[in-house]
């Protein structure tokens, strides 16, 4: 690193994907004069790889290894267990800092706003994924699994990892790096139909291919899908014609429709063309009132959803909503509740949307363009923002030093988790699941995080 003089001192706020590849891209475009800390508000990085992505999906992890290689790097300081908006503020920031690039994604999901949402055994799967993964906010979720039935609402891949989770057997979900008290919960399960709702037709679904094509190949489930439901009309074939991932679904899900039942002790439904309108029960959720849909053009172009008048009620004791996440504000940071995004352009956060650029500012990964794409996709969203950030005229800060930052979080109780601290939990983690035949058994309370590697 250059003198201090000479160095840019940039906070990216978040260590998921976008926090990672903004990182990486300021380490290149900033080369000696790099100086970047990377807060997080959880003691552990990769945001949504640890805690989003589903456990039997391990591959996919396996990006971490690079995220590893910016970590180790000494231009860069990881302070994890550091939150903005709890043990910063955006004021302190900007004393310390030439840019800030928030990072922090999309935390919340988007409510179905029916009534009985919020009847026991009824929730979104944003928090179910997050207590199955060990997220430390999520391990007292209350989840009944004593359930017959259980329906997700929603035809995108969160969609159809809660109801792997929910279908696989305890062995075979054994062999991941699911949470302990999920495993436990799970070994209890009672849950024998597993019902994918969408509101759209089955050409309109989110799913991606290779994700539609697991729930047919699960040793646990079979699968049910109904021909009259994958009966599309022109205007939805002409809507997908090109698209090769919705063309190769309606064919994964002819497949589905015409595969003989094995008797397998829990079963997969994927029903189309159903709305939510109510959720019915007591002490806990008891069923779900869907309104029947046809689809008609829009005058614009696209297909909606358009009620029949027709109603069906689906007994179910377990309701997931998986219906997208969705952002939240941070105190001084412009917010646009409408998208549920910071509002910007090309990175550069704006004070409103096509208002004036907020100097020194920046956004990326989920907060900047929405809940979409897979990790690979945060990647050149963070390029495009860093860009950004390297051609503006930054503000000057008054104390950049990492010495300031750390008075600052010493003098507020603050307990950064360093990167040293992360290496020894990961070690920790990965030998305990050694010896258990899985890829890591992981902790989940902070206190217990911070006092193990301590
Ligand atoms: C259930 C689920 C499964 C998925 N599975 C896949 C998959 O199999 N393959 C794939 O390619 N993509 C998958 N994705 C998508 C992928 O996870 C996202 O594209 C990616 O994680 C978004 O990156 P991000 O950095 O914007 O947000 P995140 O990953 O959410 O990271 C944001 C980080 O910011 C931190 N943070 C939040 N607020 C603050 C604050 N105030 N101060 C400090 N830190 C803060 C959070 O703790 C978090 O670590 C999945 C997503 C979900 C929800």
């Amino acid at each position: 690193m250059e003198s201090d003089a000479n160095v840019t001192r940039i906070a990216v706020i978040g260590a998921g994907p976008a926090g990672f590849y903004a990182t990486d891209a300021l380490l290149k475009g900033l080369g000696d004069r790099a100086s970047v800390d990377l807060i997080e508000r959880l003691p552990t990085p990769y945001g949504l790889v640890r805690f989003g992505v589903a456990p039997d999906h391990q591959k996919i992890k396996s990006v971490t290894r690079l995220y590893d290689r910016t970590l180790a790097d000494p231009r860069v300081r990881y302070l994890g267990n550091v939150e903005l908006g709890r043990d910063l503020s955006l004021d302190d920031l900007r004393r310390h800092y030439h840019a800030v690039v928030l990072a922090v994604g999309s935390p919340t999901d988007r409510r179905l706003g029916i009534p009985g949402e919020d009847l026991p055994g009824s929730m979104s799967a944003t928090e179910f994924v997050a207590w199955y993964n060990s997220h430390p906010d999520f391990q007292d979720l209350a989840v009944p699994l004593d359930a017959k039935t259980a329906v997700v609402i929603g035809v995108g891949n969160v969609a159809i990892d809660v109801t792997r989770v929910l279908a696989k057997t305890v062995a075979e979900l054994g062999e991941t790096d699911i949470a302990d008290h999920a495993l436990e919960r799970l070994r209890g399960s009672t849950v024998e139909d597993i019902v994918i709702v969408g509101r759209r037709g089955p050409a309109e679904a989110k799913f991606t291919t290779k994700e539609l094509r697991e729930l047919g190949e699960l040793a646990n489930a079979d699968i049910f899908v109904r021909e009259d439901e994958l009966d599309v009309g022109e205007a939805s074939l002409a809507a997908i014609a090109g698209d090769v991932n919705a063309t190769k679904n309606l064919e994964v899900l002819r497949d589905f429709a015409r595969q003989r039942p094995e008797g397998k002790p829990r079963r997969v439904h994927i029903r189309f063309l159903l709305s939510p309108l109510a959720l019915r029960g007591d002490e806990r959720v008891r069923s779900v009132v869907f309104g029947k849909n046809r689809l008609e053009g829009r005058p614009g172009g696209g297909l909606a959803a358009v009620a029949t008048g027709e109603t069906e009620e689906l007994n179910a004791e377990l309701v997931f909503r998986s219906v997208g996440y969705q952002g939240t504000p941070l105190a001084g940071v412009p917010f646009d509740e409408r998208s549920g995004v910071v509002p910007n352009d090309a990175g550069r956060v704006l004070e409103v949307r096509g208002g004036a650029q907020v100097p020194g500012l920046y956004a990326a990964g989920w907060i900047k363009r929405g809940p979409s794409g897979v990790i690979g996709t945060n990647k050149a969203c963070a390029m495009e923002t860093v860009a950004s950030l390297l051609a503006d005229d930054l503000p000057t800060p008054s104390e950049p030093s990492p010495e300031a930052v750390d008075a600052l979080l010493a003098a507020r109780g603050a307990r950064p988790f360093t990167a040293a601290d992360w290496a020894r939990l990961d070690a920790l983690e990965t030998a305990a699941g050694a010896s258990a035949g899985r890829p890591r058994v992981k902790l989940v309370a902070v206190d217990e995080m911070l006092a193990t590697v301590r």
